[in-house]
């Protein structure tokens, strides 16, 4: 599979998808953005943006799950076009609240993906979760730039995604803040230059805690991140140290670097999100306060700048930046990703719908903490015997073995549970 070589041509093309070119010529006009995972952390702090500079943006659709309050009221808010909720349950509610508004209401999966394909310059891939795929997958097939915090659609789905994303002449714009950070500091060297891509993490709440302690982690604990405010899903991914792992799959995809050529760094002050290293010494950093508006601007004006409110650096007040190996002995689930990686196929794929269902059943107290690797190696080991190694070539081979690979880490989290 053809990974991304030429950051230039990305550029230039993604430039031309995005509405962007001309800018310095007067004809900027309004662009038309949508937001999938609007109700979100990530959705909200895009709509927190674009609420700001109400004359550059058209707001053509707004996707949630489950919130119709929460919902209607950002689609009047950012007068949206249509309104969308995952969930038939709650359509009659969102019907009603955006009653005499002119805003269209709809619900259902198949609906999602409507509103995804809506005609519009760029839209924020941010459902959490394989549930990402199919409506990312949609925007990307017919042209819309995607900026993607859906890291979903490149570990689960990664060689096909890029096919889609290359099929369709489009452009991905990483918005998850180690690939936005690289997406920075990538100079116009040949790839070739690129000795190292080095991601920062933060080491999460239990970096400091001893394996018995860690053992006994509740949700309260594991939910309490130590920089950065993020929806639950992903919050206790970093606690795992498994969202490191799903980043390396992420910036293996995104970037033309090899799975030795990538790194992991514990950087406890998220201040320092990505280190490209060059192959004559030189290394490459962005640096920012842990706030996701940074990237999402980033990514919403790219190739200009625009600005975003953040807490600015202040380094003499900071004083020191720290970093320290990641332990792969107390935080297991950074290993089980990168071999994942390295097995390829359908092995990462496996991965995150396992670890999917294992987060869900540790937020429910069903399993403990340490479990959570546990599931998701346990179920790559079994997966080889059980599944078999199908070739995932389209989406539905992605999804249908997403579906198995769910099946089965349930039904290891309830033995475990037993
Ligand atoms: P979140 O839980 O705060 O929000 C998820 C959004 O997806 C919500 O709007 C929810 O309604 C919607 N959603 C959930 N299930 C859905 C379904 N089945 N169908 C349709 N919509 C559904 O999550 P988040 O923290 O904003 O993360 C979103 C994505 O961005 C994830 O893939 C995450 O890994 C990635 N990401 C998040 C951050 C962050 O700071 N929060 C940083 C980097 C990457
Ligand atoms: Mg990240």
């Amino acid at each position: 599979m053809q990974k991304r070589q030429d950051i230039t041509e990305k550029v230039d093309r993604a430039a031309a998808r995005a509405g962007i070119v001309g800018l310095d010529e007067g004809v900027r006009r309004r662009r038309r953005l949508s937001v999938l995972g609007a109700t979100g952390s990530v959705g909200r702090s895009t709509l927190d943006l674009i609420g700001r500079s109400p004359d550059d943006y058209e707001i053509v659709a707004l996707t949630a799950a489950t919130n119709a309050e929460r919902l209607a009221e950002l689609a009047i808010r950012h007068r949206a076009k249509r309104a969308v909720l995952a969930s038939d349950a709650h359509y009659d509610e969102l019907k009603q609240r955006l009653d005499g508004t002119g805003i269209e209401a709809a619900a259902g999966d198949a609906a999602v993906i409507e509103a995804a394909q809506m005609p519009a310059d760029w839209i924020m891939a941010a459902i959490v979760g394989a549930a990402g795929l199919r409506p990312t997958f949609a925007a990307a097939a017919q042209g819309t730039c995607v900026a993607l915090a859906n890291k979903e659609c490149l570990v689960s789905a990664g060689a096909v995604f890029l096919e889609a994303v290359a099929k369709a002449q489009t452009a991905l714009l990483p918005v998850d803040s180690e690939h936005s950070a690289a997406f920075q500091a990538i100079d116009s060297s040949p790839s070739r230059c690129i000795e190292t891509i080095t991601l920062t993490a933060s080491g999460g709440p239990f970096r400091t805690w001893d394996a018995a302690r860690i053992q006994a982690a509740t949700p309260q604990d594991a939910l309490k991140h130590p920089n950065w405010s993020m929806g639950p899903k992903i919050t206790i991914d970093s606690a795992t140290l498994m969202n490191k792992g799903l980043e390396l799959i992420e910036a293996y995809h995104l970037f033309p670097v090899e799975v030795r050529q990538l790194a992991v760094l514990v950087h406890p002050q998220s201040i320092i999100h990505c280190l490209v290293h060059y192959c004559d010494g030189s290394v490459l950093a962005q640096m920012s306060s842990p706030d996701m508006r940074t990237p999402i601007a980033y990514s919403l004006a790219w190739p200009e700048r625009m600005p975003a409110p953040t807490q600015r650096l202040n380094l003499t007040e900071l004083g020191s930046l720290t970093f320290e190996a990641a332990d792969e002995t107390r935080f297991p689930a950074l290993r089980v990703a990168r071999e994942a990686l390295i097995a390829g196929g359908s092995a990462p794929t496996i991965l995150n719908a396992a670890n999917e269902i294992a987060v869900e059943a540790f937020l429910a107290g069903r399993i403990g903490f340490t479990e959570i690797a546990a599931v998701v190696e346990a179920a790559l080991t079994a997966a080889v015997s059980e599944i078999g190694g199908l070739a995932l070539r389209t989406l539905d081979d992605v999804l249908e073995m997403d579906r198995a690979a769910r099946l089965l880490a349930t039904r290891l989290c309830s033995l475990r549970a037993a």
